[in-house]
């Protein structure tokens, strides 16, 4: 009812063209869907990204890389579409965007995570000056969604980001990597609450190198967690 009610007052705009969506109900316009590029095999198998070949195993990335995690899913190839589209969820308070991001990671991925028996959801921090200069943490808003949706518990503060981080866009590989390591340390307070956290999967917006995922499943990893998955909407590389 009163999501009806919401829907009159405020309509619910595509997150793709930023127009009204019709009809009533849906999340994303018809047209705007297809400019979407879903990830589908032949895809790496650690890190999700499309591969050409399908006798390939791993994406040059990952066959470079000694990456700490096990594997993890990515829902859509990094395009125009959806990088503005997560630009502005992220920096133009279209925080409802995130109802089809979870609607979509949910009908993609549900089961597959649901396989893998996680015991809770991380998301990826922002540091606390940007939090609060933006209001909110983008991942957070996906994990508490998807955790909703999956039961799967989310444990927002798990991790903190110690270290203000230059924009991960701006650097080449070698300064990417520097920038990220050590940006991460566990919130042992959070640790000490949650008993039987074996298996967590780690929630991000975008994954280029794995840098970022990379620390903080290392972090994890040294705090007594058994094994490290994650969760993406969009991966990509070249931008
Ligand atoms: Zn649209
Ligand atoms: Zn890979």
């Amino acid at each position: 009812m009163i999501c009806n009610l919401l829907n009159v007052i405020y309509p619910r705009r595509c997150p793709i063209c930023t127009d009204i969506v019709t009809p009533k109900g849906e999340k994303i316009c018809k047209e705007c869907i297809n400019s979407l590029v879903y990830i589908q095999e032949p895809r790496c198998k650690k890190c999700s990204k499309p591969i050409e070949h399908e006798d390939h195993e791993y994406c040059g990335d990952c066959n470079k890389n000694k990456l700490s995690y096990q594997y993890g899913f990515a829902l859509w190839s990094y395009n125009l579409s959806i990088s503005q589209s997560i630009s502005d969820y992220k920096n133009k308070g279209k925080k409802e965007y995130a109802d089809f991001y979870i609607e979509e990671l949910v009908r993609c991925y549900g089961d597959k995570i649901k396989r893998l028996e996680i015991d809770a959801l991380v998301p990826v921090p922002l540091h606390k000056s940007r939090q609060n200069y933006r209001g909110y943490n983008q991942s957070e808003i996906i994990a508490k969604g998807l955790g909703k949706a999956l039961n799967i518990v989310s444990i927002p503060k798990l991790l903190i980001r110690n270290k203000k981080t230059l924009r991960q866009k701006d650097l080449n590989d070698k300064e990417r990597l520097e920038n990220i390591q050590k940006a991460f340390v566990i919130n042992k307070e959070v640790l000490l609450k949650y008993k039987n956290i074996n298996k967590v999967m780690l929630v991000d917006d975008i994954y280029t190198t794995g840098s970022t995922i990379d620390a903080c499943s290392k972090v994890l990893l040294s705090n007594k967690i058994e094994e490290v998955y994650f969760v993406t909407l969009s991966i990509g590389q070249g931008y």
